[in-house]
């Protein structure tokens, strides 16, 4: 099991593909790009600078994915945190239209990453947003006409209370919207994947290296 850094072990922990060793840096070293931690964001942008042919080193504090990548719920949405809705009246429709969009590009980033690097990192598809208080259908009817409408997303179906239950293995929840172009993921795995591949590529990535200064 890989030591997290982290008081309680995880699932995700304990189900990891683990990296070969990756020494701390020790003494000197340079590199035409030096990428500060070793999460999605640094370790997307050392696989993308090694595949360009730059050379690169990523300094780990801690291990890969010990970070937010590594512990995160591994869900993987389409949109935003707020619906479009809620984004259209609040930064209006040219910029949600923009996020969104931003959305399904990153989705697509992510399975192209996926497919071109053989991440295993089991992605399901499918998202289930459950309602914990009853009423609410035509609330989730509307959504879903909305983005099939202005968005053309066709990708949400009403789920019944009943289909829920048997689904969830729980009647707490009260019905409520299935996410076809949603998933799930190992997050750990994927971080894990993502150094894998950036390593294949030529990168360097040293774990327990805080960067202490830069200039
Ligand atoms: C509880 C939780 C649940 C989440 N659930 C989801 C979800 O379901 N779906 C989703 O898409 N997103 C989710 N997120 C968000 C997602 O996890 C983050 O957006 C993403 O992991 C950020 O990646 P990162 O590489 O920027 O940061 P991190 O993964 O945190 O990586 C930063 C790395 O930098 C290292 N570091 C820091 N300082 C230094 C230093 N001085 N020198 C060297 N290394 C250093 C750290 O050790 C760490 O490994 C969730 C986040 C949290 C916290």
């Amino acid at each position: 099991m890989l030591n997290l850094g982290h008081p309680s072990a995880s699932w995700y922990a304990a189900t990891a593909h683990a990296l070969p060793p990756l020494p701390a840096l020790d003494g000197e070293t340079s590199a035409d790009v030096c990428v500060v931690g070793a999460g999605y964001t640094g370790l997307g942008a050392a696989l993308e600078l090694a595949s360009r042919g730059v050379s690169v080193v990523v300094l780990e504090a801690a291990q890969v994915g010990s970070g937010a990548s590594g512990r995160n719920g591994g869900q993987v949405h389409a949109g935003q945190r707020n619906d479009q809705a809620w984004l259209e009246k609040t930064v209006g429709r040219d910029d949600a239209m923009a996020l969104w969009k931003m959305s399904l590009d990153a989705r697509s980033h992510l399975s192209a990453l996926i497919a071109e690097h053989a991440i295993a990192c089991d992605f399901t598809p499918g998202m289930i947003h459950a309602r914990h208080k009853s009423g609410g259908e035509g609330e989730d009817l509307d959504h879903i006409e909305f983005m099939a409408a202005r968005y053309g997303y066709h990708e949400l179906e009403p789920i019944d209370e009943d289909a829920l239950a048997e689904e969830l293995g729980t009647g707490v929840y009260h019905g409520g919207t299935r996410d076809n172009g949603g998933g799930h993921l190992h997050p750990l795995n994927l971080a894990l994947g993502l150094a894998r591949a950036a390593l294949a590529r030529g990168a360097t990535i040293h774990e327990r290296s805080r960067a202490r200064a830069w200039r």
